[in-house]
């Protein structure tokens, strides 16, 4: 039976407290800017499908989207571009490796999937040549109708530490050059990649961009009626990076983490689940979204390859 508003409030009112007393993981500090985070904040929200909104702690706090935005990236890829164009530059098959590592990409010479830098940074520079000097506004534009707000902003400060830090993407993206993965210059592929990392939002914002997806193209989101299967299947397999399995085990619907320690999670026909807590693992997700997720999925019994009589 479907909890009632007041259930779930209660459901999420124990998540917190249980997940709360998850105390490993570290504030990730590659981004400089982002070390200076307080391993504290800790929010849970949770987003019916009739826009309905459950939640408990922080969850009016700005955070950098970070990977998140690969989700949306994407979504906006499939949306604008031609889906062959897209198909030919990206596959979509777990890497077996880190976010941002380069090593299977020179002997691949493609991206594995659009949820690791390499796939997010070839599919930015398609929606660059999509859009052109207009790229930033028309993308940001698509983001405020995921997330479900009108007035985003970017941290320029994370903006920045990423850019003026951030050599590995500048690695990769150069590896993509050399493949004839990006067809404009690779400063400029990075610089509106960054900027999209840089999208500030909360827990709550995070929920509403589970739910849309959750609706699968109602309210009218969506153009194309396969673009939310498509990112949804992409987000199951390669959302949680080498976790994937595993989340796909304990938890059993997709999501996505940011190393800023975000994570959207999408249950089909059912709602959306954001959380934001900065200590993230080795593999960069948050350690709480991933115990707060769990604990959501087994008491409202939203595992999707669980039996339902
Ligand atoms: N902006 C970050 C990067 O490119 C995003 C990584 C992440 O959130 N996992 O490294």
């Amino acid at each position: 039976m479907k909890p009632t508003p007041e259930e779930l409030q209660q459901i999420v009112d124990e998540v917190y407290a249980a997940a709360r007393k998850e105390s490993g993981g570290e504030v990730a500090s590659y981004i400089p800017e982002l070390g200076k985070a307080d391993a504290n904040h800790f929010g849970i929200s949770i987003c019916d499908l009739d826009g309905g909104l459950m939640h408990a702690g922080d969850t009016d706090h700005p955070f950098t989207i970070q990977s998140i935005s690969k989700v949306i990236t994407y979504a906006c890829a499939l949306e604008t571009c031609d889906r062959e164009a897209i198909d030919q530059r990206v596959d979509i098959e777990p890497t077996g490796e880190d976010f941002d590592s380069i090593i299977k990409l020179d002997r691949h010479q493609r991206p594995f999937n659009p949820m690791v830098n390499a796939g997010a940074i070839a599919i930015t520079d398609l929606l660059l040549s999509r859009f052109g000097k207009n790229a930033l506004g028309a993308t940001l534009e698509f983001y405020a109708r995921l997330l479900g707000r009108a007035d985003l902003e970017i941290d320029e400060k994370v903006f920045n530490s990423e850019v003026s830090t951030g050599k590995k993407n500048l690695a990769t993206a150069n590896l993509l050059k050399h493949f004839s993965l990006l067809d404009n210059e690779v400063d400029d592929v990075i610089e509106l990649y960054c900027r999209h990392c840089s999208v500030l939002v909360t827990a709550v914002d995070l929920a509403r961009l589970g739910a849309n997806l959750a609706r699968a193209g109602g309210h009218g989101l969506f153009s194309r009626p396969d673009t939310c299967r498509h990112v949804l299947s992409v987000m199951m397999t390669c959302g949680m990076y080498n976790d994937a399995g595993q989340w796909a085990l304990d938890v059993g619907y997709p999501a996505k983490s940011g190393i800023s320690g975000g994570m959207t999670a999408s249950v089909p026909g059912r709602m959306g689940v954001g959380v934001f807590s900065p200590p993230v693992n080795e593999l960069g997700s948050s350690v709480r979204g991933w115990a707060a997720n769990r604990l959501i999925s087994s008491k409202l019994g939203l595992h999707l390859f669980t039996c339902k009589e």
